[in-house]
């Protein structure tokens, strides 16, 4: 018999009752130290003051009205975000695989308006993730996400990660964008370096394509900058954003410059929930957090911590992990056991950690997360990691 809530997760046997910064309590009164945040959601900590207040002053005045009127919590959030960013323009979404696609749609429209609507394609690469809409899974491609729910949404050619000739060679003149994530995230972390990103950038601009980042996972200071890309120091024409924007309330967006979202008038898209003034409300106090430079550095600095005692704990565990992979707060452990084994053995050692593909370990911790709870999760992980070595 199919249960109450359609089975399409695996999920654990763990409920937790309530949050406080990097930790969750659960039903039977465990404390787990959260490296998942909600899978880089909760990129503040669960109960936030700030987040609190928030929502909670919003929500005395007014949770909806619809895009038929103005927003000024809306308006704010995009002017915060115009300012601190490569974009002239935003939409709000609720969630990252909305963002894709209006992504997608906006780079056709862009392309049909141009008066070259056979420029439809969008290059996308091995192990990438998108999101679960129809665009989303046809843009990432893989047999895991797509069996079974075709015909795909055509358009997307699918090209090997980090194989430059390849990337040359689907340049034709039905292409219109490249689509990719700087760090892929649900792929197993792995960063694009720099030079690539830089490369794509001059590969688009060579062609004239539309370059469409999917910062959804690795941006909101993720990595240490307040958007992945600027690493690279280039910028992109579209990108996708969610997951950390919202800080747990559920929150996408898509930023433009005013060339790629040239085609967008009224009338082209919308969406009923999109910008409420709940979540905008929530998103300000998220970016007013994040963009403060003394906040970035300290993610910089907890980075280069928690990365130094992970390679300790490589070094501790030959016969478990092979290496640490990712960059800032988005990390990975590369295993050579299981991955969902070590995952399981984290919730033994009451530490949270997502499984991610190429047998990674991932650790999203919140980007508040204290020296002290890093010390714990790294005895927790090495607990975790000889619970399975031991005989
Ligand atoms: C999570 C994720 C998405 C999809 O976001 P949803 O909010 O789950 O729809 C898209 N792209 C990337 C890189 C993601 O990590």
């Amino acid at each position: 018999m199919i249960p109450s809530i359609l089975p399409t997760y695996n999920r654990a046997p763990l409920s937790f009752v309530k949050g406080q910064g990097a930790w969750l309590t659960e039903a039977d009164g465990r404390r787990f130290l959260d490296l998942g945040a909600g899978i880089a959601v909760n990129a503040l900590g669960h109960a936030h003051p700030a987040l609190i207040k928030a929502l909670s002053d919003q929500a005395q005045d007014l949770w909806h009205v619809s895009n038929l009127y103005r927003i000024p919590q809306q308006e704010a959030l995009a002017d915060r975000l115009v300012e601190h960013t490569f974009a002239d323009t935003v939409f709000f979404t609720n969630s990252g695989t909305e963002a894709c696609e209006l992504a997608v749609k906006m780079a056709r429209k862009y392309w049909h308006d141009k008066g070259q609507p056979q420029r439809t394609d969008i290059l996308t690469f091995e192990g990438a993730f998108h999101g679960r809409s129809s665009a989303g899974i046809a843009a990432a491609g893989s047999e895991k996400m797509t069996a079974g729910f075709g015909p795909l949404l055509p358009g997307f050619v699918h090209l090997p990660w980090g194989d430059h000739e390849a990337l040359r060679h689907a340049i034709t003149d039905t292409v219109g964008a490249i689509l990719i994530e700087p760090v892929q995230g649900e792929g197993g972390i792995r960063p694009l370096p720099d030079q690539c990103l830089k490369g794509l950038r001059d590969v688009c601009d060579e062609h004239g394509l539309l370059l469409i980042l999917d910062e959804v996972q690795c941006g909101m200071g993720r990595t240490g900058k307040l958007f992945a890309h600027e690493w690279a120091g280039i910028d992109p024409d579209i990108m996708m954003v969610a997951k950390g924007i919202g800080g747990g309330f559920p929150l996408g967006a898509v930023l433009a410059t005013a060339t790629a979202a040239s085609g967008m008038v009224a009338g082209t898209h919308g969406s009923t929930y999109g910008g409420n003034p709940l979540g905008c409300a929530v998103g300000c106090a998220v970016m007013d957090i994040v963009t403060d430079p003394r906040f970035l550095s300290e993610i910089n600095r907890k980075a280069g911590l928690l990365r130094q005692k992970l390679e300790s704990l490589v070094a501790a565990h030959p016969d478990t992990f092979e290496e640490v992979r990712g960059t800032g707060l988005m990390l990975g452990l590369k295993c050579k056991r299981l991955n969902t084994d070590l995952v399981a053995a984290g919730y033994a050692a009451e530490i949270l950690t997502v499984p991610a593909g190429d047998n990674v370990l991932r650790l999203l911790p919140p980007l508040t997360i204290s020296d002290e709870d890093i010390r714990i999760a790294i005895d927790r992980l090495d607990r975790a990691a000889s619970s399975l070595s031991a005989p």
